[in-house]
């Protein structure tokens, strides 16, 4: 759309070709019913409309970065028929004092114009960022100008009619309503709050299904599997993932995508890209000694649970050991963090074992077992009892402390009886660089009585 219909910069963009629909959002079934089901009040606006039912203006989706909002505004638009014009906060921010209320008014304006062109009923205006343009009223060090923006969206949404020739129907998306002005939220705005969340198990699948149909997949290819491995991963990341899977395999010359390509792309998204940097020889054997201490605990206190382990530099590690989600878990039992910081300490442990000393390459690992500690700590499992984290004290400190070095105790003693396993997984990740979650299975079997 051209600048000077709507009076605002780039990221306005309004595409009546654009036919996204709801089937091409993978996971997020709540939130895909919670927003059909406001959407119908829209389409049948004559029944609601004679029940007296006042109409619906605003709907805001909240949560995390990359999890569709975006594209459940373009799919609700084409669900209602309905124009779709979308821009961001921070479009609406400048230094001039007026100038963010005049953008609202002409973005308002605009919307109507291009309905009544397109011969639409209805106009969907989707501000993303909406805390930028809406924060509460005050909290901005250049206040009037704010004030005044989110005054005039105030304004224009209160004058939304539904009985005027085009219905305006606004989508915000924001991953932050606590910092959104309580004026917004009220009955007769922003109406309904859709909750966008990062997607569980099934989601992920759905997304990679939707973004592989168009890609030769090797028939060894399980997405199940590759659902499963990307627990915390967004919309946003498993488009990514899928991508940057087939630029593997066209580096690869490959005609088809393999599992290996995917799981490199896992890697890629989750640590960075490989490096060119070569440790020497020295700090190599370090770095394979601290992967296999991580290695052999994950695998002895999970069997199955290593993915991989790998000593080529990634994004900030010199080395790797990838674990599976046993499956997608939102609560931890103590016995569970207790786990996560044996594994977590091992590394250290083993450079100690078979190295004679420590490195500073275990900053990272303590203090994800201190924050891990703290967590069973601050949720009453610890010696302590129940404890208010407001008065974190001497006693949290000396508790955090002796849950970590305790594990410490039992790691240690498990790597002593095993230095002859950690030496072979050593000698292997030197040789090939990298060694499978199965490679390691086999190793720990065949190795199973020496010590
Ligand atoms: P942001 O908050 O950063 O603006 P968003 O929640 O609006 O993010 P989108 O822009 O909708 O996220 O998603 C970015 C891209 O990620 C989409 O274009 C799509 O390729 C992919 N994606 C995200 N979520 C999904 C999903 N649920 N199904 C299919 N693809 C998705």
């Amino acid at each position: 759309i051209k600048k000077d219909v709507l009076g605002v910069k780039s990221k306005e963009n309004y595409s009546p070709t654009d036919k996204t629909n709801f089937k091409d959002i993978g996971g997020q079934n709540t939130a895909k019913k919670e927003l059909m089901e406001a959407l119908n009040f829209i389409i049948t606006s004559e029944k609601t409309k004679s029940l007296g039912i006042r109409p619906l203006k605003g709907i805001l989706l909240t949560g995390p970065p990359g999890t569709g909002k975006t594209l459940l505004a373009k799919a609700a638009a084409t669900y209602t028929d309905a124009i779709f014009l979308a821009t961001a906060g921070s479009e609406f921010i400048e230094m001039y004092a007026g100038v963010g209320a005049q953008r609202v008014r002409k973005l308002f304006k605009a919307a109507k114009h291009l309905a009544k062109k397109e011969k639409k009923p209805r106009a969907i205006i989707f501000i993303d960022e909406l805390e930028i343009l809406a924060g509460k009223r005050g909290s901005h060090s250049s206040h009037l100008e704010y004030d005044q923006t989110l005054n005039q969206l105030l304004v224009e949404m209160d004058g939304i009619e539904t009985d005027k020739e085009v219905n305006i129907l606004v989508l915000a998306a924001t991953n932050r309503v606590d910092m959104l002005d309580q004026a917004l939220l009220r009955p007769g705005r922003f109406d309904r709050i859709v909750k966008v969340d990062l997607p569980d198990k099934e989601g992920r699948l759905q997304i990679l299904n939707i973004h592989t149909s168009n890609k030769p997949l090797d028939v060894n290819v399980d997405l199940e599997i590759i659902a499963q491995e990307t627990f915390g991963f967004s919309g946003a990341h498993l488009e990514n993932l899928a991508n940057e899977a087939a630029i593997y395999a066209l580096r690869d010359k490959s005609s088809k995508i393999m599992p290996k390509h995917f799981f490199e792309a896992i890697e890629k998204i989750m640590l960075g890209e490989k490096l060119d940097r070569k440790p020497d020889r020295q700090e190599l054997e370090r770095v394979a000694v601290h992967e296999s201490g991580h290695a052999i605990i994950s695998e002895l206190l999970r069997p199955g649970s290593v993915a991989h382990i790998a000593i080529t530099p990634r994004g900030q590690a010199l080395g790797y050991m990838r674990q599976k989600p046993a499956s997608d878990i939102y609560l931890y039992t103590k016995t569970y963090l207790l786990n996560q910081i044996k594994i977590a300490v091992a590394g250290s442990l083993a450079e100690e074992i078979m190295l004679g000393e420590r490195s500073t390459g275990a900053v990272n690992d303590f203090n994800e077992a201190i924050k891990m500690a703290k967590q069973i700590v601050f949720s009453g499992l610890s010696e302590l009892g129940v404890i208010d984290k407001e008065k974190e004290d001497e006693s949290v400190n000396k508790q955090v402390k002796l849950i970590v070095a305790n594990q410490m105790d039992e790691v240690k003693s498990f790597l002593l009886s095993k230095k002859i396993l950690i030496s072979e997984l050593v000698d292997r990740l030197r040789k090939n660089e990298q060694v499978t979650g199965k490679q390691l299975q086999e190793l720990i079997a065949r190795f199973s009585n020496c010590a």
